[in-house]
């Protein structure tokens, strides 16, 4: 039988995640995830649901959501856009502000799932190659475009770019839009979220997955002039009817209301991020300076897929990406302090092995 009809289907390569263990006991190094518990209050909240809420639709905007994290930055809620995960806010920013014939800009060094969406959208792109150390260039971005993107911290090189730098972006992007992608943002880098009030073509995407530890809620978020948020709710509304959950929606406002917690944890992944860079760079490992959850390594005399694969043997899972430039550097995300220890001790014993073999 003629199989003509898959001549039809769409060809795409779609993003992979770092893989998610079935069995327990693995120590997960490898998808950025906070090693914390999310608030105490988003677990009473939990606790609490009355199942019967659940016959309801959700609010179709997330307003409660949107209200509690415009109040939280001083802005009005029709400067707020929130959806399931900001994966989902960056796939629909894609969608409604990059429909140029310009390229859209973006590091070759970056989220790997920025492609993705220009080929899912049919969204011409140019890649901007990152300097030697892997820093980002603002003075690249000035060229003609349809739109840049940045995540900044960048991922996966954990590398921030100071705001001016953002700003010098913007500013010289009058004719698209500039999205800056914040994931990482709340280990160190400064926000751009008040340049929104400046810059009317800033959109500034966050999420409550990293830093807020909730990653299996899916609650994402975007910062901007009134303008881009209408448009944003304009293809929502379009071919996704689905807002984010009264669940969630509620589980994030209880997390938003507890800034002590959370900059309690966010001090704790600082401080092990910064204790686990000085003993990987006395065993040898160069490496970005990191203002994200994860740091971004390498070693001169340790090939990093034969150390991803031995770290994975001894249950410790890290993510390695086979891509130009990056082939040898290994993105280990920041766990606990005792995760982090047997990551050490494991990766010790990875170089002593690789000196015993040598002689
Ligand atoms: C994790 C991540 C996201 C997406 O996070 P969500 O879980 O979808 O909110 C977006 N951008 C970057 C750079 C990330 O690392």
């Amino acid at each position: 039988m003629s199989k003509k009809w898959k001549e039809n289907f769409i060809r795409v390569n779609p993003y992979k995640a770092g893989e998610q263990p079935k069995s327990g006991g693995a120590i997960k190094l490898n998808a950025n995830e906070n090693p914390y518990p999310p608030a105490p209050g988003v677990a009473a909240l939990l606790r609490a649901v009355d199942a019967d809420g659940l016959r309801r639709y959700p609010q179709a905007d997330g307003a409660d959501l949107c209200r509690a994290l415009a109040d939280a930055h001083g802005l009005d809620p029709s400067s707020v856009f929130v959806a399931n995960g900001s994966d989902e806010v960056l796939a629909l920013a894609f969608r409604a502000f990059f429909n140029s014939k310009k390229p859209v800009l973006f590091p070759d060094v970056t989220y790997s799932f920025y492609p993705v969406w220009c080929e899912l959208f049919g969204i011409s792109h140019l890649r901007i190659a990152l300097d030697e150390d892997f820093r980002i260039r603002a003075e690249d971005y000035a060229g003609e475009n349809g739109g840049v993107v940045i995540a900044n911290p960048n991922a996966p090189t954990g590398i921030a770019l100071p705001l001016s730098d953002i700003e010098r972006i913007a500013s010289s992007n009058a004719e698209s839009v500039v999205i800056v992608d914040e994931a990482y943002v709340d280990f160190g880098a400064r926000s751009a979220v008040e340049l929104t009030a400046r810059h009317e073509n800033l959109l500034v995407t966050q999420t409550f997955s990293k830093g807020r530890a909730l990653a299996g809620l899916r609650l994402g978020m975007a910062f901007g002039h009134a303008d881009l948020i209408a448009v944003l709710g304009a293809v929502k509304n379009s071919f996704n009817s689905y807002p984010v959950d009264s669940v969630a929606a509620a589980a994030g406002v209880a997390s938003i209301a507890d800034e002590a917690y959370f900059a309690e944890r966010r001090a704790r992944v600082i401080a092990t991020r910064e204790r686990v860079a000085a003993a990987l760079r006395d065993m040898g490992f160069s490496m970005t300076d990191s203002a994200a959850n994860f740091l971004f390594v390498t070693h001169a005399k340790a090939d990093a897929s034969a150390l991803f694969e031995y770290l994975k043997e001894r249950g410790i899972l890290v993510r390695h990406f086979a891509l130009p430039r990056i082939e040898r550097h290994l993105r280990v995300t920041v766990g606990t302090d005792e995760e982090m220890d047997r990551l050490l001790e494991a990766v010790s014993d990875f170089l002593r092995k690789g000196r015993q073999n040598a002689v």
